[in-house]
C-alpha cells in the first residue's frame, strides 16, 4: 500500500451544489472513506427501524434530523472514523453539531485538515436539482443532463433503476435552500473566521470536471 499522508475534510456546500456528486469522485480517485449523514440517516428509513420511523416524516420534509440522532448514527460508524483518509458530507450541519464533530476528534484521535465549502448561488442550485436522479441501492448520484448514466434511468454501478429522491420534490426543494441558510450558513461563517488557514471556498458553479480539478488542487491532491 502506497505511503500517503492522513487526511480527514469536512465538505460543505448547499443542496445542489454537486458536493455529493465531488465528493463521491474524491474518495475514489483518493481512497477517502466518507462518512455522509444524510446517507446513514436514509439507510435508517430503509431499514425501518426505530429510528427511521422516527426520522422519515423530517427527510421528506427537507428538515434537519435532531443533532442527538445524528449523534447516534455517527456512533454507530466508529471504526469507519479509525480510517487514515476521511471524508465528512454532510456534517457538521448545525451550529450544536460543531461540539460533536470536536468530541469525535478527541474521541478517535484525528484532526479535521480542511474545511471546504463549495459555493453555489440559490438559482444554480434549484436548476440542478431538478434533475437530480440517485440510485436507491449504492447512493450514487446523477443529473438528467449534467451527469447522465450510460444507460438513461439506470445506475451505472449497480444497474439499479434510478429514482428521484423524496426530498427533491419540487415543493421540498425551496425549503431545503432556506434549511441551509439558516441552520448551515451560520457553521459554514463559525469555521471561515475561526479557522481561516483550514478554511477553502471553491467555486462550485463551473463544469463538474472544473470544480473537482480546482478541489483537488486546493486539498493537494493534483497529481
Ligand atoms: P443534501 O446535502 O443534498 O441536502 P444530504 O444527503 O446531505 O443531502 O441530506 C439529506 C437530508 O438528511 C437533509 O435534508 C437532512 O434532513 C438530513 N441530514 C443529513 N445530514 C444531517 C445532519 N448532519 N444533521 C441533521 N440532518 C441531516
Amino acid at each position: 500500500m502506497e505511503n500517503r499522508p492522513p487526511l480527514h475534510i469536512v465538505i460543505f456546500g448547499r443542496p445542489g451544489s454537486g458536493k455529493s456528486s465531488l465528493a463521491e469522485r474524491l474518495g475514489e480517485a483518493h481512497g477517502f472513506a466518507m462518512i455522509r449523514t444524510g446517507e446513514l440517516l436514509r439507510e435508517a428509513v430503509r431499514r425501518g427501524d426505530a429510528l427511521g420511523t422516527q426520522i422519515e416524516e423530517l427527510l421528506a420534509a427537507g428538515r434537519l434530523v435532531p443533532d442527538d440522532l445524528v449523534g447516534e448514527v455517527l456512533a454507530w460508524n466508529l471504526s469507519v472514523l479509525r480510517r487514515d483518509r476521511l471524508l465528512f458530507d454532510g456534517f457538521p450541519r448545525t451550529i450544536g453539531q460543531i461540539p460533536l464533530l470536536r468530541r469525535l476528534e478527541e474521541l478517535v484521535d484525528f484532526r479535521v485538515d480542511y474545511y471546504v465549502e463549495i459555493a453555489v448561488s440559490a438559482a444554480e442550485a434549484v436548476a440542478r436539482m431538478e434533475g437530480r436522479r440517485v440510485c436507491p441501492s449504492c447512493g450514487a448520484t446523477y443529473h438528467v443532463r449534467k451527469n447522465p448514466p450510460a444507460a438513461e434511468g439506470i445506475c451505472d454501478k449497480d444497474g439499479t433503476a434510478l429514482v428521484r429522491r423524496a426530498d427533491d420534490a419540487p415543493d421540498v426543494l425551496g425549503v431545503r435552500q432556506q434549511v441551509y441558510e439558516t441552520q448551515t450558513g451560520p457553521v459554514v461563517e463559525y469555521y471561515r473566521t475561526a479557522l481561516p488557514d483550514r478554511f477553502l471556498r471553491i467555486d462550485g458553479e463551473q463544469s463538474f470536471e472544473a470544480v473537482s480539478a480546482d478541489l483537488e488542487r486546493a486539498l493537494g491532491l493534483a497529481s
